[in-house]
Protein backbone atom coordinates (compact mmCIF):
# COMPACT_ATOMS: atom_id res chain seq x y z
CA UNK A 1 0.00 0.00 0.00
CA UNK A 2 1.56 3.35 -1.27
CA UNK A 3 1.38 5.51 1.96
CA UNK A 4 -0.56 8.97 1.24
CA UNK A 5 -0.94 9.82 5.03
CA UNK A 6 -0.07 9.09 8.15
CA UNK A 7 -2.44 6.79 10.34
CA UNK A 8 -0.72 6.84 13.79
CA UNK A 9 -1.82 9.30 15.95
CA UNK A 10 1.23 12.14 16.32
CA UNK A 11 0.60 11.96 19.84
CA UNK A 12 1.29 8.56 19.69
CA UNK A 13 4.63 8.76 17.41
CA UNK A 14 5.71 11.66 19.45
CA UNK A 15 5.99 9.13 22.15
CA UNK A 16 9.91 7.70 23.17
CA UNK A 17 9.96 3.78 23.52
CA UNK A 18 10.82 3.13 27.17
CA UNK A 19 14.40 3.25 27.98
CA UNK A 20 13.57 0.22 30.15
CA UNK A 21 13.26 -2.18 27.55
CA UNK A 22 16.14 -1.53 25.61
CA UNK A 23 18.39 -2.43 28.50
CA UNK A 24 15.98 -5.59 28.78
CA UNK A 25 16.29 -7.07 25.00
CA UNK A 26 19.84 -6.96 25.29
CA UNK A 27 19.87 -8.40 28.56
CA UNK A 28 18.13 -11.25 28.11
CA UNK A 29 19.71 -12.12 24.54
CA UNK A 30 22.88 -12.88 26.77
CA UNK A 31 23.54 -15.72 29.04
CA UNK A 32 24.73 -15.50 32.46
CA UNK A 33 23.58 -11.95 33.33
CA UNK A 34 22.98 -10.26 36.90
CA UNK A 35 19.67 -8.48 36.41
CA UNK A 36 19.04 -5.84 38.41
CA UNK A 37 16.94 -3.82 36.30
CA UNK A 38 13.76 -5.22 37.00
CA UNK A 39 11.35 -3.38 39.22
CA UNK A 40 9.44 -6.01 40.63
CA UNK A 41 9.33 -8.58 44.08
CA UNK A 42 11.64 -11.81 43.66
CA UNK A 43 8.70 -13.51 45.99
CA UNK A 44 6.31 -15.76 44.49
CA UNK A 45 2.57 -14.20 45.90
CA UNK A 46 1.52 -16.19 49.16
CA UNK A 47 0.04 -19.35 48.84
CA UNK A 48 -3.26 -18.76 50.50
CA UNK A 49 -3.60 -16.03 47.84
CA UNK A 50 -3.06 -18.20 45.10
CA UNK A 51 -5.46 -21.04 46.93
CA UNK A 52 -8.63 -18.71 46.72
CA UNK A 53 -7.92 -17.35 43.31
CA UNK A 54 -7.71 -21.32 42.43
CA UNK A 55 -10.93 -21.68 44.94
CA UNK A 56 -12.61 -18.73 42.95
CA UNK A 57 -11.87 -20.47 39.61
CA UNK A 58 -13.11 -24.44 40.96
CA UNK A 59 -16.59 -22.62 42.59
CA UNK A 60 -16.95 -21.44 38.79
CA UNK A 61 -16.59 -17.69 39.66
CA UNK A 62 -15.60 -17.00 36.36
CA UNK A 63 -18.26 -13.90 34.91
CA UNK A 64 -17.90 -9.86 34.97
CA UNK A 65 -18.17 -8.52 38.39
CA UNK A 66 -19.76 -5.36 39.24
CA UNK A 67 -17.42 -2.28 36.85
CA UNK A 68 -16.03 -0.72 40.39
CA UNK A 69 -14.53 -4.14 41.21
CA UNK A 70 -16.11 -7.55 43.83
CA UNK A 71 -18.31 -5.33 46.51
CA UNK A 72 -16.00 -7.41 49.18
CA UNK A 73 -13.04 -6.36 47.99
CA UNK A 74 -13.85 -2.61 47.82
CA UNK A 75 -15.24 -2.91 51.61
CA UNK A 76 -11.10 -4.70 52.22
CA UNK A 77 -10.28 -1.86 50.56
CA UNK A 78 -11.40 0.51 52.71
CA UNK A 79 -10.47 -1.05 55.68
CA UNK A 80 -7.08 -1.85 54.73
CA UNK A 81 -6.85 2.09 53.91
CA UNK A 82 -8.66 2.77 57.63
CA UNK A 83 -6.26 0.25 59.38
CA UNK A 84 -2.92 1.03 57.86
CA UNK A 85 -3.18 5.23 56.51
CA UNK A 86 -5.93 6.22 58.64
CA UNK A 87 -8.07 7.76 55.32
CA UNK A 88 -11.41 6.64 54.79
CA UNK A 89 -13.29 5.89 52.01
CA UNK A 90 -17.10 5.01 51.00
CA UNK A 91 -16.67 1.63 49.49
CA UNK A 92 -19.99 1.88 47.43
CA UNK A 93 -18.38 5.26 45.53
CA UNK A 94 -15.09 6.27 46.46
CA UNK A 95 -13.34 2.81 45.43
CA UNK A 96 -12.75 1.74 42.11
CA UNK A 97 -11.02 -1.95 41.34
CA UNK A 98 -8.26 -1.18 37.89
CA UNK A 99 -6.14 -3.46 36.53
CA UNK A 100 -2.88 -2.76 37.99
CA UNK A 101 -1.75 1.09 39.50
CA UNK A 102 -1.24 1.59 35.70
CA UNK A 103 -4.44 1.61 34.33
CA UNK A 104 -5.53 3.24 37.34
CA UNK A 105 -2.81 6.34 36.97
CA UNK A 106 -4.32 6.28 32.90
CA UNK A 107 -8.02 6.87 34.57
CA UNK A 108 -6.70 9.28 36.98
CA UNK A 109 -5.48 11.54 34.59
CA UNK A 110 -8.00 10.68 31.60
CA UNK A 111 -10.70 11.62 34.25
CA UNK A 112 -8.94 15.03 35.11
CA UNK A 113 -7.20 16.74 32.13
CA UNK A 114 -8.63 18.97 29.38
CA UNK A 115 -6.62 19.42 26.37
CA UNK A 116 -3.31 21.70 27.53
CA UNK A 117 -3.59 21.32 31.03
CA UNK A 118 -0.75 21.15 32.63
CA UNK A 119 0.53 18.20 35.02
CA UNK A 120 3.48 18.64 37.41
CA UNK A 121 5.58 15.17 37.10
CA UNK A 122 8.55 15.24 39.48
CA UNK A 123 12.17 13.86 38.30
CA UNK A 124 13.18 11.26 38.28
CA UNK A 125 9.97 9.60 37.86
CA UNK A 126 8.53 6.53 36.82
CA UNK A 127 8.51 6.45 33.14
CA UNK A 128 4.63 6.01 32.19
CA UNK A 129 4.04 9.15 34.07
CA UNK A 130 4.71 11.56 31.20
CA UNK A 131 3.83 9.08 27.56
CA UNK A 132 0.40 9.22 29.94
CA UNK A 133 0.04 12.93 30.71
CA UNK A 134 0.33 12.98 27.44
CA UNK A 135 -1.87 10.84 25.73
CA UNK A 136 -4.52 11.90 27.78
CA UNK A 137 -4.31 15.61 26.04
CA UNK A 138 -2.18 17.15 28.84
CA UNK A 139 1.38 18.77 28.94
CA UNK A 140 3.84 17.09 31.29
CA UNK A 141 5.86 19.89 32.93
CA UNK A 142 9.08 18.52 35.06
CA UNK A 143 9.84 19.20 38.53
CA UNK A 144 13.58 18.52 39.14
CA UNK A 145 14.91 17.29 42.38
CA UNK A 146 18.61 16.91 43.43
CA UNK A 147 20.41 14.07 44.68
CA UNK A 148 22.64 16.25 46.43
CA UNK A 149 19.00 16.80 48.73
CA UNK A 150 18.34 12.78 47.94
CA UNK A 151 15.89 13.65 45.54
CA UNK A 152 13.68 14.96 48.32
CA UNK A 153 11.08 17.04 46.28
CA UNK A 154 11.23 21.22 46.99
CA UNK A 155 8.02 22.85 47.53
CA UNK A 156 9.60 26.18 46.75
CA UNK A 157 10.30 24.11 43.46
CA UNK A 158 6.52 23.66 42.28
CA UNK A 159 6.08 26.75 42.59
CA UNK A 160 8.04 28.11 40.04
CA UNK A 161 6.74 25.46 37.05
CA UNK A 162 2.79 26.64 38.43
CA UNK A 163 1.04 28.84 35.21
CA UNK A 164 -2.19 29.29 34.88
CA UNK A 165 -2.79 25.64 33.11
CA UNK A 166 -1.52 24.15 35.63
CA UNK A 167 -4.56 21.59 37.16
CA UNK A 168 -2.18 18.37 38.64
CA UNK A 169 0.91 16.76 40.03
CA UNK A 170 2.05 13.69 40.54
CA UNK A 171 3.70 12.29 43.39
CA UNK A 172 5.40 8.99 44.09
CA UNK A 173 6.83 8.26 47.47
CA UNK A 174 8.35 5.59 47.83
CA UNK A 175 9.59 6.88 44.81
CA UNK A 176 10.56 4.78 41.76
CA UNK A 177 13.69 5.29 40.95
CA UNK A 178 15.08 6.98 43.93
CA UNK A 179 13.18 4.88 46.38
CA UNK A 180 12.88 8.41 48.53
CA UNK A 181 10.48 8.49 50.68
CA UNK A 182 8.67 11.74 51.38
CA UNK A 183 8.03 12.40 55.92
CA UNK A 184 4.64 14.05 56.78
CA UNK A 185 6.44 17.32 57.28
CA UNK A 186 7.75 17.29 53.73
CA UNK A 187 4.42 16.21 52.53
CA UNK A 188 2.88 19.12 54.98
CA UNK A 189 5.03 21.68 53.28
CA UNK A 190 4.11 19.92 49.47
CA UNK A 191 0.12 20.61 50.76
CA UNK A 192 0.72 23.61 51.43
CA UNK A 193 1.75 24.83 47.63
CA UNK A 194 -1.50 22.25 46.51
CA UNK A 195 -3.90 24.02 48.30
CA UNK A 196 -2.83 27.62 47.46
CA UNK A 197 -2.64 26.96 43.38
CA UNK A 198 -5.56 24.79 44.00
CA UNK A 199 -4.10 21.08 42.26
CA UNK A 200 -5.37 18.01 41.98
CA UNK A 201 -2.72 15.52 43.35
CA UNK A 202 -2.28 12.11 41.79
CA UNK A 203 -0.48 10.28 45.14
CA UNK A 204 0.84 6.89 43.86
CA UNK A 205 1.53 4.65 46.77
CA UNK A 206 2.32 1.73 45.04
CA UNK A 207 5.47 0.92 47.47
CA UNK A 208 3.40 2.00 50.28
CA UNK A 209 3.79 -1.03 51.68
CA UNK A 210 7.66 -0.76 51.95
CA UNK A 211 8.66 2.20 53.79
CA UNK A 212 11.65 0.87 56.17
CA UNK A 213 12.76 3.35 58.47
CA UNK A 214 9.51 5.75 59.36
CA UNK A 215 5.85 5.29 59.69
CA UNK A 216 4.39 5.91 56.28
CA UNK A 217 2.12 8.65 55.69
CA UNK A 218 -0.46 8.72 53.03
CA UNK A 219 -1.11 11.87 51.13
CA UNK A 220 -4.48 12.09 51.43
CA UNK A 221 -4.28 11.79 55.37
CA UNK A 222 -2.76 14.75 55.37
CA UNK A 223 -5.19 17.64 56.44
CA UNK A 224 -7.28 19.20 53.61
CA UNK A 225 -5.41 16.82 50.85
CA UNK A 226 -8.17 13.93 50.61
CA UNK A 227 -10.90 16.23 49.13
CA UNK A 228 -8.68 16.40 46.20
CA UNK A 229 -6.20 13.59 45.56
CA UNK A 230 -6.85 10.92 43.88
CA UNK A 231 -4.98 7.94 45.49
CA UNK A 232 -3.43 5.02 43.16
CA UNK A 233 -2.30 2.17 45.14
CA UNK A 234 -3.06 -2.16 44.18
CA UNK A 235 -1.32 -5.69 44.50
CA UNK A 236 1.74 -5.69 42.40
CA UNK A 237 4.86 -4.64 44.82
CA UNK A 238 4.08 -4.98 48.43
CA UNK A 239 1.84 -8.44 47.91
CA UNK A 240 4.65 -9.75 45.35
CA UNK A 241 1.49 -9.87 42.88
CA UNK A 242 2.60 -8.22 39.46
CA UNK A 243 1.79 -10.83 37.25
CA UNK A 244 -1.91 -10.51 39.03
CA UNK A 245 -3.01 -6.96 37.85
CA UNK A 246 -4.71 -5.65 39.75
CA UNK A 247 -4.24 -2.05 41.28
CA UNK A 248 -7.06 0.51 42.72
CA UNK A 249 -8.00 4.08 43.06
CA UNK A 250 -9.43 5.68 46.28
CA UNK A 251 -11.07 9.24 45.84
CA UNK A 252 -13.51 11.54 46.66
CA UNK A 253 -17.06 11.10 44.98
CA UNK A 254 -16.83 13.19 42.07
CA UNK A 255 -13.19 11.57 40.96
CA UNK A 256 -14.08 8.26 41.48
CA UNK A 257 -17.60 8.01 39.50
CA UNK A 258 -15.71 9.71 36.88
CA UNK A 259 -13.08 7.54 36.89
CA UNK A 260 -15.75 4.75 37.00
CA UNK A 261 -17.40 6.15 33.58
CA UNK A 262 -14.29 5.43 31.70
CA UNK A 263 -13.13 2.53 33.38
CA UNK A 264 -16.89 0.89 32.41
CA UNK A 265 -16.59 1.62 28.81
CA UNK A 266 -12.51 1.02 28.94
CA UNK A 267 -12.09 -1.76 30.82
CA UNK A 268 -15.28 -3.06 32.25
CA UNK A 269 -13.80 -4.55 35.03
CA UNK A 270 -10.47 -6.01 36.14
CA UNK A 271 -9.52 -10.00 36.30
CA UNK A 272 -11.97 -11.84 38.52
CA UNK A 273 -10.18 -14.58 40.11
CA UNK A 274 -7.44 -11.76 40.28
CA UNK A 275 -9.75 -9.79 42.86
CA UNK A 276 -10.93 -13.12 44.78
CA UNK A 277 -7.06 -13.53 45.36
CA UNK A 278 -6.76 -9.56 46.17
CA UNK A 279 -9.73 -10.11 49.00
CA UNK A 280 -7.35 -13.17 50.38
CA UNK A 281 -4.16 -10.76 50.40
CA UNK A 282 -5.91 -7.94 52.21
CA UNK A 283 -7.64 -10.37 55.08
CA UNK A 284 -4.89 -12.55 55.97
CA UNK A 285 -1.47 -11.62 54.07
CA UNK A 286 -0.41 -9.09 56.34
CA UNK A 287 2.09 -10.80 58.43
CA UNK A 288 3.97 -12.32 54.44
CA UNK A 289 3.95 -8.65 53.44
CA UNK A 290 5.63 -7.80 56.96
CA UNK A 291 8.14 -10.53 55.98
CA UNK A 292 8.98 -9.68 52.63
CA UNK A 293 9.68 -6.14 53.66
CA UNK A 294 11.86 -7.55 56.34
CA UNK A 295 14.08 -9.04 53.85
CA UNK A 296 14.37 -6.33 51.65
CA UNK A 297 15.29 -4.09 54.41
CA UNK A 298 18.58 -6.34 55.01
CA UNK A 299 19.20 -6.36 51.34
CA UNK A 300 18.75 -2.64 51.46
CA UNK A 301 21.47 -2.53 53.93
CA UNK A 302 23.64 -4.78 52.67
CA UNK A 303 23.65 -3.50 48.65
CA UNK A 304 23.45 0.18 49.74
CA UNK A 305 26.94 0.19 52.47
CA UNK A 306 28.25 -1.96 49.36
CA UNK A 307 27.96 0.24 46.76
CA UNK A 308 29.20 3.35 48.96
CA UNK A 309 32.45 1.17 49.50
CA UNK A 310 32.83 1.08 46.03
CA UNK A 311 32.68 4.88 45.86
CA UNK A 312 29.21 4.70 44.30
CA UNK A 313 28.18 7.55 46.43
CA UNK A 314 24.28 6.34 47.34
CA UNK A 315 21.40 7.86 49.82
CA UNK A 316 19.94 5.40 51.60
CA UNK A 317 16.67 4.77 50.16
CA UNK A 318 13.57 4.52 52.91
CA UNK A 319 11.68 2.53 50.61
CA UNK A 320 10.53 0.38 47.43
CA UNK A 321 13.70 -1.63 46.28
CA UNK A 322 15.43 0.51 44.52
CA UNK A 323 18.84 1.85 44.95
CA UNK A 324 20.08 4.82 43.04
CA UNK A 325 23.71 5.39 43.18
CA UNK A 326 25.53 8.28 41.40
CA UNK A 327 28.49 6.83 38.88
CA UNK A 328 29.17 10.61 38.33
CA UNK A 329 32.96 9.61 39.99
CA UNK A 330 33.73 7.24 36.75
CA UNK A 331 33.31 9.95 34.30
CA UNK A 332 30.72 8.21 32.26
CA UNK A 333 27.45 8.86 31.04
CA UNK A 334 24.67 6.80 32.66
CA UNK A 335 23.94 5.26 29.59
CA UNK A 336 27.77 4.40 28.71
CA UNK A 337 28.42 2.74 32.36
CA UNK A 338 24.69 0.88 32.00
CA UNK A 339 25.99 -0.33 28.77
CA UNK A 340 29.58 -0.84 29.39
CA UNK A 341 29.13 -2.92 32.73
CA UNK A 342 26.14 -4.81 30.94
CA UNK A 343 28.55 -5.91 28.21
CA UNK A 344 31.87 -6.09 30.54
CA UNK A 345 30.50 -7.69 33.54
CA UNK A 346 27.26 -8.83 33.10
CA UNK A 347 25.48 -7.00 35.66
CA UNK A 348 22.24 -5.58 34.12
CA UNK A 349 21.82 -1.89 35.87
CA UNK A 350 18.93 0.91 34.42
CA UNK A 351 20.46 4.24 33.70
CA UNK A 352 19.24 6.87 35.05
CA UNK A 353 18.33 9.34 32.38
CA UNK A 354 15.44 6.78 31.17
CA UNK A 355 13.48 8.53 34.30
CA UNK A 356 14.29 11.98 33.42
CA UNK A 357 16.85 14.83 32.96
CA UNK A 358 18.07 14.61 36.60
CA UNK A 359 18.35 11.12 36.60
CA UNK A 360 21.65 11.75 34.68
CA UNK A 361 24.90 10.57 36.27
CA UNK A 362 22.79 7.83 38.03
CA UNK A 363 21.89 4.17 37.88
CA UNK A 364 18.63 2.42 38.74
CA UNK A 365 19.56 -0.86 40.83
CA UNK A 366 16.67 -3.18 41.85
CA UNK A 367 17.84 -4.94 44.98
CA UNK A 368 14.66 -7.37 45.09
CA UNK A 369 17.42 -10.34 43.82
CA UNK A 370 18.88 -12.44 46.01
CA UNK A 371 21.69 -12.07 48.64
CA UNK A 372 23.90 -14.13 46.74
CA UNK A 373 23.15 -12.22 43.35
CA UNK A 374 23.39 -9.21 44.96
CA UNK A 375 26.94 -9.83 46.61
CA UNK A 376 27.87 -11.30 43.07
CA UNK A 377 26.83 -8.66 41.31
CA UNK A 378 28.85 -6.03 43.74
CA UNK A 379 31.95 -8.40 43.19
CA UNK A 380 31.51 -7.88 39.06
CA UNK A 381 30.97 -4.32 40.04
CA UNK A 382 34.19 -3.94 41.87
CA UNK A 383 36.19 -5.37 39.45
CA UNK A 384 34.53 -3.03 36.87
CA UNK A 385 35.31 0.07 38.40
CA UNK A 386 39.06 -1.48 39.04
CA UNK A 387 39.50 -1.44 35.80
CA UNK A 388 37.74 1.87 34.57
N1 LIG B 1 3.75 3.21 39.78
C1 LIG B 1 5.06 3.02 39.99
C2 LIG B 1 5.83 4.08 40.67
C3 LIG B 1 5.68 1.84 39.57
O1 LIG B 1 6.99 1.66 39.79
C4 LIG B 1 4.91 0.86 38.91
C5 LIG B 1 5.53 -0.37 38.40
O2 LIG B 1 6.74 -0.48 38.24
C6 LIG B 1 3.54 1.11 38.71
C7 LIG B 1 3.00 2.29 39.16
C8 LIG B 1 2.67 0.13 38.01
O3 LIG B 1 2.26 -0.90 38.87
P1 LIG B 1 1.23 -2.03 38.44
O4 LIG B 1 2.01 -3.30 38.27
O5 LIG B 1 0.28 -2.12 39.61
O6 LIG B 1 0.55 -1.60 37.20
Amino acid sequence: MQKTKTYLSETVMNLKPSGIRRFFDLAASMEGVISLGVGEPDFVTSWSVREACILSLEQGYTSYTANAGLLELREEISRYLARNFQILYDPNSEIVVTVGASQALDLALRAIINPGDEVIVVEPSFVSYAPLVSLAGGVPVFVQTDGKQEFKLQPEQIEKTITSRTKAMILCSPNNPTGTVLNRRELEAISAIVQKYDLIVISDEIYAELAYDEPYTSFPSIPHMQERTILVNGFSKGFAMTGWRLGFIAAPKEFAQAILKIHQYAMMCAPTMAQYGAIEALKNGESDVEEMKKSYRRRRNYFVQSLNELGLSCHLPGGAFYAFPSIQSTGLTSEQFAERLLMEEKVAVVPGNVFGQSGEGYIRCSYASSMEQLQEAIRRMKRFLERL
